[in-house]
This record gives structure tokens, sequence and C-alpha cells, in this order.
């Protein structure tokens, strides 16, 4: 697609149409390593680099599909109340695009977790009715044998749910570590199946979303990358 600078950069997060005009009247922005100062000048979207002040590189994205390796101690919600908010952690020109956290992570929950401005994407992957399978590692308080993970995967009543809720899968890899896939999203539901179980969850991290895992991406915490069109297809 082919627009004008300005309409580029402001769609980009860069700030107003009025200031991203400045930042190209006064010769701070760069178009695929050529200094353009006149913010009419049309330019095709597909493969562009946006340079900042001679030094930030900008790949142009229509939309963000982004994933985050959530630390504890940071809230999801976009109104945070006692921890900072994970989106405290991504660029400013992301946050100026209203780029929102699919989902949400508990605030001592680690981890993946999907960051978008599409919100038909956004709307897919968090509807209930998607299923989409999420793997956790969580760490036990008790030790544990396989008994425990057959018996999540059965299905265990929690005091809210008119009927018992099964795991997709669940396997102990020693006495206090088990991965646990889900496929419903409820409130905090691997900490209150664990608990139904007699057990308590120390630490919980996610690790896979779909076919996505977070050790694919190489993220240390804290850390956010975009997603490729292969690594969005992995997650269907
Ligand atoms: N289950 C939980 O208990 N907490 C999370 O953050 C995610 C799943």
């Amino acid at each position: 697609m082919k627009l004008a600078i300005d309409r580029i950069l402001q769609s980009q997060g860069f700030g107003t149409r009025k200031g991203c005009r400045e930042l190209v009247t006064d010769g701070d922005v760069s178009i695929n390593g050529e200094v353009i100062d006149n913010w009419r000048t049309v330019v095709e979207t597909d493969g562009l680099v946006i340079t900042l002040f001679g030094e930030e590189d900008w790949p142009y994205h229509a939309q963000v599909y982004a994933a985050l390796n959530k630390p504890s101690n940071y809230e999801c919600s976009r109104k945070p109340s006692h921890h900072p908010g994970i989106l405290t952690l991504l660029p400013e020109p992301l946050r100026w695009r209203d780029v929102q956290p699919v989902g949400r992570l508990d605030h001592d929950t680690t981890g993946l977790i999907l960051l978008s401005d599409d919100g038909a994407f956004i709307h897919a992957q968090s509807h209930p009715r998607h299923h989409q399978p999420k793997t956790y590692m969580a760490t036990l308080a008790e030790p544990a044998t396989q008994a425990l993970a057959d018996e999540l995967v059965r299905g265990v009543q929690l005091h809210d749910e008119p009927a018992p809720i099964a795991a997709l899968s669940a396997k102990l890899l020693d006495p206090t570590h088990l991965e646990i896939m889900l496929d419903q999203g409820k409130y905090h539901q691997v900490k209150r199946m664990l608990a139904a179980a007699g057990n308590h969850c120390a630490a919980l991290t996610r690790v896979a979303i779909g076919g996505l895992t977070l050790a694919s991406l190489n993220l240390a915490e804290g850390e956010w990358c975009y997603l490729s069109a292969d690594q969005i297809t992995a997650l269907n």
C-alpha cells in the first residue's frame, strides 16, 4: 500500500499527525535509509523501514502481533492497581498504537502473553468458543505423583462451577513440577484446580499458546518480540 509519510508515522505510533509532520520537516526521519523532509512524499509501506533520529529502526507493521515473556509482579490490566502494567514493558510507539494484551495472566504468573492492536485477532484468540489450548508449568507446593495429573485430566470440582473442570492433558515432570494444558481460561484456573486436587501452586508459568512455545521465542523475562506469519499460524 502507498501512503504519505505523515500518515505512516502516525499509524506506527509516533505521535499526532502534526507532531509527525514536524519530525519529518525537522529532518529526523529516514525512510529506507534516506532522510526525507517532505511529509507529503508518498511511499510503499511493504517492507518499509523508518529510522528516527538516525538511530532507531522501526520496520513498518500494518498491525501489531507481538509476544511478551511476562515477569512476575506485573498486571495485565490496562488500569493496573497494585503493580505496574505489562504495557509499560513495550516501547512508546506500541503503546500509542493501542496495543492490548490478549487475555490475562495473574500478577504472579510469568510467561507467554500475546499483544495486538487487531481487535478481530484479540477477539478470536480470547473467545471461549475458540478453546485455544494453553500450556502451563506449575511448581507444586507439595510433592506429588502422576495420580495428581490423572485426577486433573479426569476433572475436579471448583466451587462456583456447575460441573467438574478437566485439563486437556497433564504430566508430572518431577515430584514438584506439573505441565498442564487447558482449553478454557477460567479465573485462576490452574491454581484453583490444583487446590481442588489437594495441592497448592507455588509458581506458575505459561509455556505455550496453541503450537507457539515460549522457549522457541528466546525471550528473557520482560522482553517482547513481533511474531512472524509462521508464528501466528502456529497459534492455531
Ligand atoms: N491459571 C491461573 O491460575 N493463573 C493464571 O495466570 C493463568 C491460569
